[in-house]
């Protein structure tokens, strides 16, 4: 930090004339460094569940003529499976928000139907839990952007929401406009985080307990994706957080103006 990169360039152009180029190579290192070190955490990453089915395919070789073991390491292989194309899937997606223009269809976005989606689909895991999931508030606001990432970011607060809360708590979703902003809160009444990890939770791979992510299927990519998801469209998230107590996380998007609206509806119903 506070170094500056320079690429110097030294050269003869005549019998007198020296030229130097020097040029600002400080982002482009940051970014190399950013590039290099994904890469070897992906590997890192992968390697875990690729051996753990190495293991196991070894396991169900050696136990051929014990069908309650093989069912039994079958199982487990499945849910390594699981884990291990959600990691790829996750791999894919950041990889995807990671190069600049991500957002390439930019349209007005109405917050009920990213909002619906989300919850909908963090349902099922929900259920299990006994946990409600509820929605309230400016569900009529509207913003501008991609809906599919939209629902990939909510979704994963939601799931985290879920995944790191007890049996029979309540999640809700709070839609607020604040200004020219929207924003989209994510509240549970979880474990919570400490305040030395609030910042880090939203790095690559980064997770508080590793051990916990991982038995929830966690794979320490969930908030990389939304923190990216947020800045492509011009917004932010934060956390707020109380151990023991309770996590927000709140999704700020710039709001889609009234003329824009307006100008978006003469469109779509001339
Ligand atoms: P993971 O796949 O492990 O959930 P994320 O990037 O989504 O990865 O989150 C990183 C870490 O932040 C998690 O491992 C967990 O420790 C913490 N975390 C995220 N959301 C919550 C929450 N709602 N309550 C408590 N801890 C959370």
């Amino acid at each position: 930090p506070g170094t500056v990169v320079l690429q110097v360039r030294v050269a003869q152009v005549a019998p007198h004339l020296v030229l130097v180029l020097a040029e600002d190579r400080t982002e482009a290192r940051r970014v190399e460094a950013i590039r290099r070190d994904f890469v070897v955490n992906v590997s890192h990453e992968l390697k875990t569940p690729v051996g753990a089915l190495a293991l196991l395919a070894e396991t169900v070789q050696d136990a051929a003529d014990d069908p309650e073991t093989v069912r039994r390491f079958a199982g487990r292989m499945q849910i390594e499976t699981t884990r291990l194309s959600a990691l790829v899937h996750e791999i894919i997606e950041l990889s995807r928000l990671q190069v600049a223009g991500a957002l390439q269809q930019i349209t007005v976005i109405p917050v009920q139907g990213v909002v619906d989606e989300a919850v909908s689909r963090a349902r099922t895991a929900a259920q299990a839990k006994s946990i409600r999931i509820s929605a309230g508030g400016a569900l009529d606001a509207q913003v501008y952007g991609d809906h599919a990432l939209l629902v990939t970011a909510l979704r994963n607060l939601l799931d985290n929401a879920v995944a790191y809360s007890d049996d029979h708590s309540q999640v809700a979703v709070g839609v607020k406009t604040v200004g020219d902003l929207v924003e989209i809160a994510v509240v549970d009444e979880g474990i919570g985080i400490s305040v030395e990890n609030q910042d880090r939770v939203f790095e690559r791979f980064y997770r508080v307990d590793p051990a916990r992510s991982r038995e929830t299927g966690g794979t320490g990519l969930g908030l990389s994706i939304v923190k990216h998801v947020a800045a492509d469209h011009g917004g932010d998230v934060t956390v707020w957080s109380e151990p023991g107590r309770g996590t927000t996380f709140t999704l700020r998007l710039p709001a889609a103006s009234g003329e824009a609206r307006a100008a978006h509806s003469a469109v779509r119903d001339p």
